[in-house]
């Protein structure tokens, strides 16, 4: 009898358990829900004020008296602040977009060095400015049946990141591949740098959300800390990966891997 009342309220607490842990789950799930459906409707809401702002204060530029430096300063502060809000609420809609697993790869047959040279003549005043080069390196014929507007914001996430990152003068190789592996086809892209690179233990958090390794810098470079969140997301949604290697003083390498 003992041994029956035992299991009895073995299992008993073992159901009462189970049924706490499921309440205290659904709430968090729709809490978490309703937080995300929120970033969403706040930065899709606040991105029309902000381009009106922006319009305001490029009509005011025009208008600016070019003997008032001051007055010129200011103007080209807030255009700086709004051009940073502007891009924070736009990482953030993404980011709250790829969590809701809006994801959808559109698929099409295209050349990528044709698409990652249109980043690099996107990117090339940035470089040219810091008098860094921007080499690619792609075979011309390279095909793929993949979705040519995730790959082009994949790159301008990564080389973007590496001429901020990277002091004057420096070079950016962008490398792209294919190779088949058990019959299965995958795209490779490298974006290698050597710039100020990565300390070994702020490696594993680079791809967190809101991370920087330098605030101080990276604000001022307009970072949020949310372009290698976004890539991270965007590539596990793809089912494929993204990796760094990185040496403090000497550079870094991103390489990411999608099936084709
Ligand atoms: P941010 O907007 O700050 O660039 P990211 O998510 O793109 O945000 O990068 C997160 C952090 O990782 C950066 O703040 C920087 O410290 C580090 N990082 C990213 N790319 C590089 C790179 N190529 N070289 C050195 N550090 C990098």
């Amino acid at each position: 009898l003992m041994v029956g009342m035992a299991l009895l309220f073995f299992v008993l607490a073992l159901w009462f358990s189970h049924r706490m842990a499921r309440r205290a789950i659904i709430p968090i799930a729709k809490a978490y829900e309703r937080q995300r459906e929120f970033v969403a409707d706040a930065s899709h809401e606040l991105r029309t004020p902000l381009s009106v702002v922006l319009t305001s204060i490029e009509a005011l530029q025009l208008d600016a008296d070019e003997s008032n430096p001051f007055t010129n300063n200011v103007l080209k502060g807030m255009k700086d602040e709004v051009n940073a809000i502007t891009r924070l609420t736009s990482e953030l809609l993404q980011l709250a977009r790829s969590d809701a697993d809006e994801f959808v790869l559109e698929r099409s047959s295209f050349q990528v060095k044709a698409a990652a040279e249109s980043v690099i003549a996107k990117l090339l005043p940035a470089a040219q400015a810091k008098g860094m080069a921007l080499k690619l390196q792609a075979p011309d014929e390279l095909t793929v049946e993949w979705d040519r507007g995730k790959l082009t914001q994949l790159l301008v996430i990564l080389i973007d990141n590496a001429i901020k990152y990277t002091l004057d003068g420096g070079d950016v190789h962008v490398i792209l591949a294919d190779k088949v592996e058990k019959g299965a086809r995958f795209l490779t892209l490298d974006v290698r740098d050597n710039g100020m690179g990565i300390a070994p233990e702020a490696l594993p958090r680079v791809f967190d959300r809101f991370y920087r390794q330098d605030k101080a810098r990276t604000r001022q470079d307009g970072g949020h800390g949310l372009g290698l969140a976004i890539a991270k997301n965007l590539v596990d949604a793809a089912h494929g990966t993204i990796q760094v290697e990185s040496q403090q003083g000497v550079g870094s390498t991103f390489r990411v891997r999608i099936s084709v």
